[in-house]
């Protein structure tokens, strides 16, 4: 039989890898001239830009997702209409380009 005495509580960690990967989720081909902003909505840490109301939205050719903002939950890849965002793991090899472009565009 178990009294209080006997009950140990065990917390559980997950320590950060220094060598873990930053960028999360990244806008690829298929934005190229579509540039749809309703990832832009749908982002809880507006770090999808440029928005349509920046200068730069009608010289940028696609949107990009800030690597280091993104929280990684994937609300932004149901409501694009052209499926241009994709986990990083999920990306496809044609289009691995796009990870530094995404970063880029933040100077990341
Ligand atoms: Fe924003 Fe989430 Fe998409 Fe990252 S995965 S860009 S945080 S909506």
């Amino acid at each position: 039989m178990f009294g209080f005495a006997d009950i140990a509580i065990v917390k559980y960690t997950h320590p950060v890898e220094e060598t873990q990967t930053v960028m999360t989720y990244v806008i690829a081909e298929p934005c190229i001239n579509t540039k749809d902003t309703a990832c832009v909505d749908a982002c809880p840490v507006d770090c999808i830009h440029p928005k349509k109301d920046d200068p730069k939205y009608a010289t940028e050719t696609l949107l990009y997702i800030d690597p280091v903002e993104c929280i990684d939950c994937g609300a932004c890849v149901p409501v694009c209409p052209v499926s241009a965002i994709f986990a990083l793991d999920d990306l496809p090899e044609k289009w691995n380009e796009f990870t530094a472009k995404n970063a880029a565009y933040f100077g990341r």
